[in-house]
């Protein structure tokens, strides 16, 4: 059964830093992910800590606010069929040493703080996340 959906995805300031950026995306593209939105910017550690609200109990809270906003990001949507979950399986797991193979976390993530990639883990968050960077 067919269901297109869109996610948000999100590169990493230590990606981004490294100009892994291009290789990202032709990722995505290959595994039929289409980047139908994509901008570079650098966000507030205020944005970051609104963006990353959900963990705001976990102890690598504040670190991960100030990470994400250390550095210019690439964030995307990406639409194709079930692309949140396609998404999830493409990044890997959280922590990269834990990553499958050819997976973005495998291939480019440094450490579970500095892993490359974001995106998002439901529809509802999609959802979210999408009105959060592309509001219009
Ligand atoms: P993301 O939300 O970035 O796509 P994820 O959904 O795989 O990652 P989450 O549990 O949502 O993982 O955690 C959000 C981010 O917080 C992770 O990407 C990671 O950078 C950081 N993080 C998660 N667990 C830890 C931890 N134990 N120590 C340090 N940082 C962590
Ligand atoms: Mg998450």
């Amino acid at each position: 059964m067919s269901k297109i959906e869109k996610t948000l995805s999100i590169i990493k300031p230590d990606a981004v830093e490294r100009n892994l950026t291009e290789e990202i995306k032709k990722i995505f593209e290959e595994k039929n992910l289409k980047i139908k939105e994509s901008k570079k910017i650098q966000i507030s550690k205020d944005e970051a800590a609104e963006f990353y609200k959900v963990h705001q109990s976990k102890p690598f809270y504040n670190d991960l606010c100030k990470y994400l906003s250390s550095g210019p990001i690439v964030v995307m949507i990406l639409e194709g069929e079930n692309a949140i979950l396609s998404n999830r399986k493409i990044m890997g797991a959280t922590d990269p040493k834990k990553a499958e193979n050819n997976t973005i976390r495998k291939l480019y993530g440094l450490s579970i703080d500095k892993n490359s990639v974001h995106g998002s883990d439901s529809l509802e968050n999609a959802n979210k996340e999408i009105n959060f960077f592309f509001k219009n």
